[in-house]
């Protein structure tokens, strides 16, 4: 059997026939956010029913990095290194300072708690940017059932003064985000209520310093939805899909998937040059080398 599915013959290159799709832990319910520390050569991600956050390090294996977690969902780094958390169950954005403590980033919006941040990205000049779904209020499996007080909204997070904006308030459930390489552009994934005909796509941005024109779809992942994205060094768009690991070029078209058995909800590149995919997909951690490099705001 083939890992990869070619459509346009440039995806050939990205890829090499022989480096499998490993699977490197299974047994979690729902993993997701996916995150790679260089530094400390391993890989965190969570396993958001568990409430944890599970660490994978080449060689090792598998250990607890911190439960409970909050019913963390999507991480990230910062520019210094930190770890930035989306929390289900806190409904915030925390930074784990380098000492290990934890500072909230953000928790409410005009008065009104949060629904549960799920996925988030640092830029830059480090201004924090988290989308706000409901979907980890919805019921008590992925954190805590509760009434939505807000939009769900993609906001930003002033470096400076600590300020929230409202970047993206027209969205139904927003939720994996991406920057373009020279982050004049920002993908966003919108993938609707659950067991619903809502619109499953991914939008692009133009962004300025603090504010985003544009909007437009950029394309429709399918089988399955953008859950969480990433960029590599020449801005192909690579996304989670039901069916595996989708490859979209700037211009928009499918170049080719990678085939993963169990649904891919998150994604991102470590490993030594970032040269290695991680792939979160329903219970399983999976890996593939490819012939790409990523971007990744720390390595
Ligand atoms: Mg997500």
């Amino acid at each position: 059997m083939s890992f990869f599915e070619i459509i346009d013959p440039a995806f050939g290159k990205f890829v090499m026939g022989n480096a499998p799709v490993k699977q490197l832990a299974t047994g979690f319910d729902w993993v997701e956010g996916p995150v790679w520390f260089g530094d400390a050569n391993c890989l965190l991600f969570s396993d958001i029913p568990n409430n944890r956050i599970m660490r994978w390090t080449p060689g090792t294996g598998i250990s607890i990095f911190r439960e409970p977690s909050n019913f963390s969902n999507g991480h990230t780094r910062d520019r210094q290194g930190r770890l930035v958390s989306c929390e289900h169950g806190g409904r915030r954005v925390t930074r784990t300072e380098l000492d290990g403590s934890i500072t909230v980033i953000a928790d409410s919006f005009d008065g009104k708690r949060l629904n549960s941040p799920n996925d988030v990205v640092v830029k830059s000049d480090g201004s924090i940017w988290f989308t706000d779904p409901h979907y980890g209020i919805m019921t008590n499996y992925e954190g805590f059932q509760a009434e939505q007080e807000l939009p769900c909204n993609l906001y930003r997070v002033d470096p400076q003064n600590g300020e929230m904006q409202v970047m993206v308030g027209d969205g139904n459930c927003p939720n994996g985000l991406a920057f373009s390489p020279d982050e004049s552009l920002l993908y966003m994934a919108d993938t609707g209520r659950m067991f619903s005909d809502d619109p499953q796509h991914i939008r692009v941005f133009d962004v300025s310093e603090t504010s985003l024109s544009g909007g437009d779809v950029f394309h429709v992942i399918a089988p399955g939805c953008a859950d969480g994205m990433r960029l590599d060094i020449d801005g192909n768009l690579w996304s989670s899909a039901a069916d595996g690991v989708h490859c979209i070029a700037p211009e928009g078209h499918l170049m080719g998937k990678i085939l993963v058995p169990e649904v891919v909800s998150n994604i991102c590149f470590g490993g030594r040059g970032l040269h290695q995919l991680f792939i979160t997909a329903t219970t399983s951690v999976y890996a593939v080398s490819l012939n790409r490099a990523g971007i990744s705001p720390t390595g």
